[in-house]
């Protein structure tokens, strides 16, 4: 017989013996939810402690990336703004042509409809 790998242990929260997972031999905590509730409540204390400035590190970090973007945005339309004007105008003279085109179309169906006797 080999040797059983999977020795039966004690759970180091709720002290009943389990058995470890094949995949986590280390396994500390049984499977039962309680417990694994709570070694989640404590890895993440434990990782708090050994990180204090995470969330304000974090805070700060968003900060800047605000400033930065708001930043790219001036930046881009200080850039584009020559473009954006012949963009303007460009459109405005398109507009003008496309209005003509539709006023020239909507007198064209008026007279039809006039030329035309109405159905009662
Ligand atoms: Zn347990």
């Amino acid at each position: 017989m080999g040797k059983n790998e999977r020795a039966e242990r004690k759970c180091s929260i709720c002290g009943k013996p389990f058995i470890p997972n094949k995949y986590r031999p280390n396994q500390e905590v049984c499977s039962s939810l309680e417990c694994q509730y709570q070694r989640q409540l404590s890895n993440m204390k434990a990782w708090r402690g050994s990180n204090p400035n995470y969330f304000k590190y974090k805070e700060s970090q968003d900060g800047s990336w605000k400033q930065a973007c708001r930043e790219r945005s001036l930046d881009w339309r200080r850039k584009h703004r020559e473009y954006l004007q012949l963009y303007r105008e460009a459109n405005k003279e398109r507009h003008r042509e496309y209005m003509r085109e539709y006023m020239r179309k909507y007198r064209q169906r008026k007279r039809k409809e006039q030329q035309k006797p109405e159905e009662a």
